[in-house]
């Protein structure tokens, strides 16, 4: 049976930093009860040759470009802290528990839509406190950290400076820029960087862990550019492969200035929809929870404040699937503009004879025409030209105006 960091893709490194502070960890607690019936004292003895508190620390920020695993190595290490073994085994009840997602003690936070508000932060922060139910480590794994708003950090940050004894905070984020996590936030985290994994490291794990056929683990792992997630994704799902083929077929349809508007188009409409299928499901459940919560209509006594409160709630979940639907609708974009750049990154790379495998291997014959017409200097201004929407999306420029500008970009050169 593999241990919790075995699906932690190419990140040797961490895994041996992280190994290290659960076995630190698991220190401190044995520290503070030295036999099984403890005085109850949190008193720090330790033990002969094992400093209980080195390698160990109550915030932590995993960085790392998306799909390198940030949220599996935070929570592989919370499975760690919550083992009963202090090492990650993988069998006992903390690990699995922490592994599916049921463990008392472990909170995890994904936002779904732009942004961590300040009353979800509060909320969590207040829970955090309260003393472990398994006897081990409260822990709070916050996904895109990045996404928190200023006064949700400052909620955060208070936490962070004057944590509970048994509280641990797993960040992860993209990166430590302050425009990703705040300066006074990191500077109160231990930072565990992880790496793009190699295509050859993605592809050894989606043979072992999900049984793909090891030509289509290669090929779906040098596409997906290092996400694992993705990787998994275009190897299982054909829509997926649909959709990244729509994408790649761009640059040939690039024509004139109608048909890079009408791709611009596409482009967004595909995102459109692939966003609104991906949120379909997950709106109508919550919607018909919320109408069983409030009850079918009422008459009588109370029942006019009751419908009042009720508009409220309604207006409050329509604001959240709103946000998330932006959110997922910029996420589906970014993948077809990360394919769209893995194209022009070929293109570039051929036209300099550079010894790198392609990105994409299916559409290399188009990449080497396109890297004879443009020479290197005309793929860089194509590849920049990409990296320049993704920006400006992630600055808040309309998506169609940012992929319309693109488009003539990649038409004209
Ligand atoms: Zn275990």
């Amino acid at each position: 049976m593999p241990d919790v960091f075995a699906d932690l893709v190419g990140q040797d490194e961490a895994v041996a930093t992280l190994r290290h502070a659960a076995a630190a960890a698991a220190a401190v607690l044995r520290a503070a009860h030295p036999v099984a019936v403890g005085s109850g004292q949190a008193e720090v003895e330790g033990e002969p040759g094992v400093d209980p508190g080195a390698g160990m620390t109550h915030a932590w920020i995993f960085t790392g470009p998306p799909g390198s695993g940030r949220s599996v190595a935070a929570r592989a290490f919370a499975a760690a802290l919550q083992c009963a073994y202090g090492t990650g085994c993988g069998e006992c009840p903390g690990c699995h528990t922490t592994m599916t997602g049921t463990h008392a003690d472990v909170r995890l936070v994904v936002p779904e839509g732009l942004s961590i508000g300040v009353g979800e932060m509060r909320a969590l922060v207040l829970r955090a406190a309260s003393t472990p139910s398994g006897g081990r480590w409260q822990i709070v794994i916050i996904e895109d950290a990045d996404r928190l708003t200023e006064a949700a950090g400052n909620a955060l940050l208070k936490a962070i400076e004057e944590p509970p004894p048994r509280t641990v905070f797993l960040l992860c984020a993209p990166s430590t820029h302050p425009d990703d996590v705040s300066v006074t936030i990191r500077s109160r985290c231990r930072v565990v960087p992880l790496r793009q994994p190699s295509a050859a490291a993605v592809a050894e794990v989606l043979v072992r862990r999900d049984g793909i056929a090891p030509d289509v683990a290669q090929w779906a792992a040098a596409a997906a550019q290092g996400h694992v997630g993705r990787a998994r994704r275009l190897a299982r799902d054909p829509e997926a492969r649909q959709r990244r083929d729509a994408v790649l077929a761009v640059p040939r349809r690039l024509t004139g200035v109608g048909a890079a508007l009408d791709a611009a188009s596409a482009l967004i409409e595909a995102a459109e929809a692939e966003a609104e299928a991906s949120v379909a499901e997950a709106d109508a459940a919550e919607r018909a929870a919320l109408q069983t919560a409030l009850g079918a209509g009422g008459t009588g006594r109370g029942a006019a404040g009751a419908m009042r409160g009720a508009a409220g709630q309604l207006k409050d979940l329509e604001k959240r699937q709103k946000s998330r639907a932006t959110r997922a609708q910029r996420d589906a974009l970014d993948r077809a503009l990360v394919d769209l750049a893995g194209f022009y990154r070929d293109a570039l790379t051929m036209a300099l004879r550079a010894p790198v495998a392609p990105v994409h291997t299916d559409t290399a014959a188009m990449a080497e025409a396109g890297a004879q017409k443009w020479d290197a200097e005309g793929a860089l201004r194509r590849l920049e030209a990409v990296l320049e929407c993704r920006a400006a999306i992630e600055a808040n420029v309309k998506p169609r105006i940012a992929v319309e500008a693109m488009m003539l970009t990649l038409w004209k050169g």
